[in-house]
């Protein structure tokens, strides 16, 4: 064992209402919990991800399973993602409807050979392993927001080992089966054990056209992970969109970097396991 573990999680690049900041810190600190709990007696990165983003999932106040935004046929679609930095193994489903738990059905896919199924094809897999199926009107929240917020969570374990994943419901009023970079390696996720890992919320069409997670893991070595955030998503200028981003690296060393108004993030690790969450620009100066 290495010693060490970290856990980041973010609720999503958004702007974040007055009357919204206390649903964005505790369901962080909620998330952040479920996966700590896990990693503090020596749980799997991989783990710890999914138990994470299984809670903002469940939680309407995140563009995440339940809550997610509605496409434009009023319907909720949802991607989401899971990378092993162990394996580099990658499960990917897009475009899916009528499970509560997408991140779950991506995990399941990780040991298997597609990186990534859409849409019947997903649904499929997810009711062949096992993954709770749900009607797909019961996933439409009434209160639900609009905007970016996509969730995701990285962490390392206590093995030195380092996963990432993603989950969201999409741009509202997207067309149906669009996806836009949570499901895809190298745009809106990553994760190797040897570089460390990184997972990525906001205009997925400008995300996916930066690959910004290929561009980030590219340089958290020579920048360490907050500055390769900045270099990459400062690009979004060129293609347009808000995004925010969270990584760490397999040294334990965390950043995150946004342009959007804000970014839910929280981050506990072994010196510090009771965790705090951030939602503002100013608070991170604190
Ligand atoms: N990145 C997500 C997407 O483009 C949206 C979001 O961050 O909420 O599908």
């Amino acid at each position: 064992m290495k010693g060490r573990w970290v856990l980041l999680v973010h609720g999503g690049a958004k702007e974040i209402e007055p009357h919204e900041e206390e649903d964005n810190r505790t369901g962080c600190l909620e998330a952040l919990q479920a996966g700590t709990e896990l990693l503090g007696r020596g749980g799997s990165a991989v783990d710890a991800v999914e138990a994470s983003i299984r809670v903002l999932e469940r939680l309407p106040v995140f563009n995440a399973g339940f809550g997610s935004v509605l496409n434009v046929r009023g319907e909720v679609e949802m991607c989401a993602a899971m990378m092993d930095g162990a394996t580099l193994d990658v499960g990917a489903v897009g475009a899916l409807m009528g499970v509560r738990h997408p991140v779950s059905a991506a995990r399941a896919m990780l040991r298997k050979e597609p990186v990534l199924l859409a849409g019947a094809g997903a649904f499929a897999f997810a009711r062949d392993n096992h993954v709770e199926l749900v009607a797909p009107e019961s996933m439409v929240a009434a209160h639900r927001e609009d905007g970016h917020d996509t969730v995701g969570a990285v962490a390392l374990d206590l093995n030195g080992n380092i996963a990432a994943g993603t989950s969201t419901g999409g741009l509202e009023d997207a067309a149906k089966g669009r996806m836009g970079d949570s499901p895809m390696p190298g745009c809106g996720f990553y994760a190797d054990n040897k570089i460390g890992g990184v997972a990525l919320s906001g205009h997925g069409e400008g995300i996916a056209r930066l690959a910004a997670a290929a561009q980030i893991m590219g340089a958290i070595k020579q920048l360490g992970p907050e500055q390769a955030i900045e270099k990459a998503l400062s690009q979004m200028e060129r293609v347009g969109g808000d995004a925010g981003g969270i990584a760490l690296d397999p040294d334990g060393r965390t950043g995150w970097w946004h342009n959007s108004p804000h970014f839910a993030v929280a981050l506990a690790s072994r010196d510090a396991p009771d965790g705090r969450v951030w939602l503002h620009k100013a608070e991170e100066k604190e």
